[in-house]
C-alpha cells in the first residue's frame, strides 16, 4: 500500500516522515499520473490559494472523482480547505469532497500561531496540534461527524472516506492521528 502526499506547494516532507514512523510507504505527488496505484492521498497545509492555482481544473477535477468513488483524503490546514464543499468569501469550494464550510485565517495570523493538546474522537486525549493561521469548519452537513474542537470551533472532521483537521499533525511527533487516517486507508483494501 502507498499513500500519495500532494506536492504542489507546503508542508509535504513532514508528512512523509510521520508516515515513515508508522511503517508505511508514500509517494509524492505532482501530478494526475502519480495518482495512480496509489491508496489514498494527503493534503497538506500550505496555501490554498496557491495550490488551487498550482493544480489545473482536470487535476481538481480527477481528485474530486477519486473522492467521490471513496477513495481515502485527508486534509490538514490548507488541505482541508481545497476538500471543503463551502469557503466563506467564495462562491464555490475546489474538490468539494467534504460536507463543511470553513472559514481561512480564522485561528489569527502566523505570529498567532499555536500549539494545544486536544481530545480527539475516536483518537485519543492529549493529542499535541499545532495550528498556524487555520481555517475552522463553521459548518457542516449531517453526515458529518466532528471530532475535534478548540475554543468552541469544530478543527477536525470525517465524513466517510474523508478526513480533515485545521491543524498539522505532521509538525509533531505524535502519530495518532497520521495511524487513525492508515486505518481509513486499510479498510479499503480488499
Ligand atoms: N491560511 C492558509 C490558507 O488559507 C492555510 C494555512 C496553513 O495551511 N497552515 O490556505
Amino acid at each position: 500500500m502507498i499513500v500519495g502526499i500532494l506536492a504542489l506547494q507546503g508542508a509535504v516532507r513532514e508528512h512523509r516522515t510521520s508516515l515513515e514512523r508508522l511503517g508505511i510507504e508514500s509517494r509524492i505527488v505532482k501530478t494526475m499520473d502519480g495518482l495512480r496505484g496509489l491508496s489514498g492521498l494527503v493534503l497538506p497545509g500550505g496555501e490554498s490559494t496557491a495550490m488551487a492555482l498550482l493544480a489545473d481544473s482536470d487535476f481538481l477535477g480527477r481528485l474530486k472523482a477519486l473522492a467521490r468513488s471513496g477513495f481515502p483524503m485527508f486534509g490538514t490546514c490548507a488541505g482541508m480547505i481545497l476538500l471543503a464543499t463551502g469557503v466563506q468569501g467564495r462562491s464555490a469550494g475546489y474538490i468539494e469532497a467534504i460536507d463543511i464550510t470553513v472559514s481561512r485565517n480564522a485561528s489569527g495570523r502566523q505570529v498567532d500561531s499555536f500549539e494545544t493538546l486536544l481530545d480527539i474522537d475516536e483518537i485519543g486525549k492529549d493529542v499535541p496540534a499545532v495550528f498556524i493561521r487555520a481555517p475552522y469548519i463553521t459548518g457542516h452537513g449531517s453526515t458529518v461527524r466532528p471530532m475535534a474542537s478548540h475554543d468552541g470551533h469544530c478543527v477536525m472532521a470525517r465524513e466517510a472516506n474523508i478526513l480533515v483537521a485545521s491543524f498539522h499533525p505532521e509538525l509533531t511527533e505524535d502519530t495518532r492521528v497520521h495511524e487513525y487516517f492508515v486505518g481509513m486507508v486499510k479498510e479499503t483494501i480488499p
